[in-house]
């Protein structure tokens, strides 16, 4: 079995140490003997998405996601939009989770068109959400708690029958409002979990990697791994988050 990984964007989206989670998924593929490969595209680069199986977007302040507007028009975004529909695996943070939306208004009034991949959208507010958060995945995308952290001017409003990814544990999540957090959508995971996100979550990165292999080979099923001080690490997290709620 062999993942071949897509990085979009690595020059303007990655806050937060994002791409560790690229790392993540390569180790806990390797540590399997599963073949993977990483490619980046950065902005301007036309190759197809064709060939890859998931798919990464980190995060991005408002000026690196304005910078990418033209990119995606340029038909980086019907790239995506097929790739989604297609059924591949997309892990998408905070801003690369945005862009996947139908627009993002900043919270000065800048008006972003994205790509409409999901039938969602985000406006920005003056005051933003931040602080480590934790959130429990529904079960069709694995139920696992997730816990990371946020920071964010977006409130993100899904349109109704649009699945989120998970509920709220602690934290503001999608909008800080309605307890949503996150969009799941055919294989698409979109987040506003930095952390990174996957390293602190063994149990959801490995659903993203069963995913990706489900998706490819029909049935695949993960090795357990010697994985006890990741699990301990995610565990001290969640208990001195929700402890100190
Ligand atoms: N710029 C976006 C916002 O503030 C996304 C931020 C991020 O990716 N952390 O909502």
């Amino acid at each position: 079995m062999e993942l071949k990984i897509c990085h979009i964007y690595p020059d303007a989206l990655n806050l937060y140490g994002d791409r560790g989670n690229i790392l993540c998924l390569r180790r806990r593929l390797e540590w399997r003997g599963v073949g993977v490969s990483v490619t980046e595209l950065p902005i301007g680069e036309r190759d197809s998405l064709g060939d890859f199986d998931l798919f990464f977007l980190g995060g991005g302040q408002d000026f690196e996601q304005q910078l990418l507007l033209e990119d995606l028009r340029a038909g980086r975004g019907e790239s995506i939009r097929s790739a989604i529909e297609d059924g591949k695996t997309f892990l998408a943070i905070c801003g690369g989770y945005q862009i996947l939306g139908r627009s993002y208004k900043t919270w000065d009034g800048k008006q972003m068109d994205y790509i409409g991949a999901i039938a969602f959208e985000t406006v920005g507010g003056r005051e933003r959400m931040v602080g480590n958060f934790a959130f429990q995945c529904a079960e069709e995308s694995g139920g696992s708690e997730v816990v990371g952290f946020e920071n964010h001017s977006g409130r993100t409003l899904l349109d109704a029958g649009v699945e989120p990814l998970g509920r709220v544990l602690c934290g503001h999540g999608n909008n800080g409002a309605d307890g949503a957090e996150g969009v799941r959508y055919r294989n698409v995971f979109g987040t506003y979990c930095h952390g990174p996100v996957l390293p602190k979550n063994p149990e959801f990165c490995d659903f993203l990697l069963l995913t990706a292999l489900r998706r490819k080979y029909g049935a695949a099923e993960l090795e357990p791994l010697e994985d006890r001080e990741e699990r301990l690490a995610h565990q001290t997290e969640m208990n001195r988050l929700m402890g100190s709620k």
